[in-house]
């Protein structure tokens, strides 16, 4: 974990925020307190940062339209906003026109299986690779525990793109998927004695543990990566959700139902104490009548969540309580992957990113 530190809790008036007890309408209304405990770190990683900052510059640099194979990251409105750009989101590189073979496709951050670089090779097609640089990692230890001759258990869920590209690094039958400690506990493999896991970089942290103490007891030769699996910025957000958590009467994380970082942070504020816990897309989808008594609100961001929709739902809560935000800091992050060198001559601005980030 990069920069963990403990635990800060500060009641700030964060970027404009503060009580206001007048309704939009501007005449004087009873309004309930209400405290939002707002998470940091929160939302976008350094790997979704950049994979969204290659879509916008290939556009910037190479015109549209750029396709990007599968979703560059798990979120809709970021996909919508580079579809307005000039992004074309495929599933397959088949989906690409003939006549459009000269235009770049971008793979995208969770990683692909070496299958996919291989067939846009085969079809002389001009690729950016924006897989994050921690699954990458990954990929480099599933393959190092292969070169020493172990069979692989890679720790993930089932039909995750992730999942899908960390297995495709290796041979048919080199990698075994384990999702559960039920799974560990019954699964077969080829020698107990050369074994090495690797686990999807965006885990729970501690069900992971879990599986990964059940697979120890079960095979005491079982090698683990170099280094950890799980990212750092799963890692931090976790531990962010857990510190905010417990008291709260709702806590809500802002994420796609098919992002898994998200997902987990849902079971996470629930297990550390929140009474309830959703994940939300946008402040429509929040259930406004349904929400009682509300005193204390947690709030989080999966990590391909624009911090633009954090501020959205904020606002909407300013809306209708008299909000005071209080800061759950867990950790500074300060990390950044740098671009591929086909787009370092390109310049980004903040108005480049402002569909994402807010401001211009
Ligand atoms: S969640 Fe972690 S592995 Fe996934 S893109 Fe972000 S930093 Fe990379």
């Amino acid at each position: 974990m990069a920069g963990a530190q403990a635990a800060v809790l500060l009641t700030a008036p964060l970027g404009g925020l503060h009580l206001r007890p007048m309704t939009d309408a501007g005449d004087m209304t009873y309004r309930d307190d209400l405290t939002i405990r707002l998470c940091g770190p929160r939302g976008f990683c350094a790997g979704v940062d950049r994979a969204i900052q290659i879509v916008v510059l290939a556009i910037k640099k190479y015109g549209a339209p750029v396709y990007v194979r599968h979703e560059i990251v798990h979120n809709r409105y970021v996909v919508e906003g580079l579809q307005e750009r000039g992004a074309v989101f495929i599933e397959e590189l088949s989906e690409i026109p003939d006549d459009h073979r000269d235009r770049p496709v971008v793979f995208s951050a969770h990683g692909v299986p070496q299958s996919v670089p291989a067939d846009a090779q085969a079809r002389n097609l001009f690729y950016l690779d924006a897989t994050c640089p921690l699954v990458s990692k990954v990929h480099k230890q599933a393959m190092r525990h292969q070169r020493l001759g172990r069979h692989v258990i890679l720790i993930g869920h089932a039909g995750h793109p992730e999942v899908i590209g960390t297995m495709g690094q290796l041979p048919d039958g080199a990698v075994t998927l384990v999702e559960t400690e039920e799974d560990a506990a019954r699964v077969f493999v080829p020698n107990e004695q050369e074994l090495g896991f690797v686990t999807q970089t965006t885990l729970s942290v501690d069900d992971t543990e879990g599986v990964i103490r059940a697979l120890e007891a079960r095979f005491p030769a079982i090698r683990a990566p170099a280094a950890e699996s799980i990212c750092y910025a799963t890692t931090n957000r976790q531990v962010a959700v857990k510190e905010a958590a417990p008291g709260t009467d709702l806590f809500l994380v802002v994420g796609a139902p098919n992002s898994s970082n998200s997902r987990r942070l849902v079971e996470v504020a629930e297990r550390a104490g929140a009474k309830r816990a959703l994940l939300v897309q946008r402040a429509s989808e929040i259930p406004w009548d349904k929400l009682g008594d509300l005193r204390t609100l947690g709030l989080s961001a999966g990590a391909s969540a624009p911090e633009i929709i954090v501020d959205e739902i904020i606002e909407a809560f300013r809306a209708r309580y008299n909000v005071t935000v209080e800061l759950a800091i867990t950790a500074e992050e300060t990390e950044n992957f740098p671009l591929m060198r086909d787009l370092r001559d390109v310049e980004l601005t903040r108005a480049d990113m402002a569909f994402v980030n807010g401001g211009a």
